[in-house]
């Protein structure tokens, strides 16, 4: 398949979570979780225009201050996705410094939380020291993000606080039969650009399209010319406790994903420590993968009193998501 994403485990699947997606072809990058980030270059922490946070615990969000410093200087903006409370977040580290000689920088962060009712926005401008800027409430919808490259969705996932999980879909791409082409009798020109971006705008009606000096139904053409290859869909769920309502809203936004990530921080037989600390087991990871008809798993996030035995978890994992035995599923824990 044709495919602008790239997505990489920052620190595989035992370090602090975040999941880089490079947007090959486009210079930009979005990111899922800011845990320790020393293993990007700075060119890469450059590209990220969004980052998604899933919940503000240390180990989701201490590479915050390192996205920062290499940003600052850049008049770039930033916006941050989070769960309720992720504008107090980030303030709050933006606040640990001291910005008295920054008058002339002009990086904005947008800090931008969901709480399943409504959107709430709101900018930090560096020349103005990172001040707390008006809050704007945008529609409630889980669509996060919405653009020519993307659209990423969320759920809210219950960690004893709430816990964002993602699907970042691309979009479909575009191209043009060269065959019906010149069997249209049609020259290319700049027109076939026009044509496709009419399509990704939503092929809004009643709108034309000049081609050759006349004006042409772009429907006609689009029917007519077009190949259309879909784009790739990425789902990533964190830390959340394996409970069935959890279960469910992961699989109904995980649905059909080229590749989940998904947290499985327990082997199944320490279920009782999984439930305790609100955290998924591999083996949940695994059923609900599969329960997805997702077609690639990777699971991370992996304790660390499983040293030495870390390929045990994914094992588990895979194994749950590959046989058919597991399709009577246990359920999770209730709650
Ligand atoms: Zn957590
Ligand atoms: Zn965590």
């Amino acid at each position: 398949m044709k495919t602008s994403f790239l997505p990489r485990l920052v620190n595989g699947q035992t370090g602090d979570p975040a999941l880089f997606v490079d947007l090959l072809r486009y210079k930009r990058a979005l990111l899922f979780d800011c845990g320790a980030l020393t293993a990007l270059s700075p060119s890469e922490i450059l590209r990220v225009t969004d980052l998604f946070v899933s919940h503000a615990h240390i180990d989701h969000f201490i590479g915050f201050d390192h996205l920062l410093r290499l940003h600052l200087g850049r008049g770039r903006r930033v916006r941050v996705y989070g769960p309720k409370g992720i504008t107090a977040c980030v303030h709050g580290k933006l606040s640990g410094y001291t910005w008295n000689l920054v008058r002339r920088q002009r990086l904005v962060f947008e800090a931008i939380e969901f709480d399943g009712l409504k959107q709430l926005a709101t900018e930090f401008h560096c020349r103005q020291k990172f001040r707390r800027g008006e809050t704007r409430k945008l529609p409630g919808s889980d669509i996060l993000l919405e653009d020519e490259l993307v659209s990423v969705r969320t759920a809210i996932l219950d960690h004893r606080i709430p816990s964002l999980a993602f699907a970042v879909s691309e979009r479909d791409f575009y191209n043009i039969d060269p065959v019906k082409l010149k069997a249209c009798g049609l020259e290319p020109g700049p027109w076939l650009n026009d044509l496709k971006n009419w399509v990704r705008r939503g092929r809004r009606p009643g709108e034309t399209i000049e081609v050759a000096g006349q004006s042409r139904n772009p429907a006609e053409l689009a029917d007519q010319l077009l190949i259309v290859s879909p784009g790739r869909t990425l789902a990533y769920a964190a830390d959340a406790l394996g409970s069935k309502k959890n279960i469910d809203k992961i699989v109904c936004l995980a649905h059909g994903a080229d590749i989940l990530f998904c947290e499985g921080a327990f082997l199944h037989e320490d279920k009782a420590r999984a439930k305790e600390t609100y955290h998924l087991t591999a083996h949940q990871a695994g059923q609900l993968a599969r329960a997805a008809s997702v077609k690639r798993l990777v699971v991370f996030h992996f304790s660390p009193k499983y040293e030495g035995r870390f390929a045990e978890l994914d094992e588990e994992a895979q194994q749950a998501f590959t046989s058919f035995a597991n399709d009577e599923t246990d359920g999770g824990d209730a709650g």
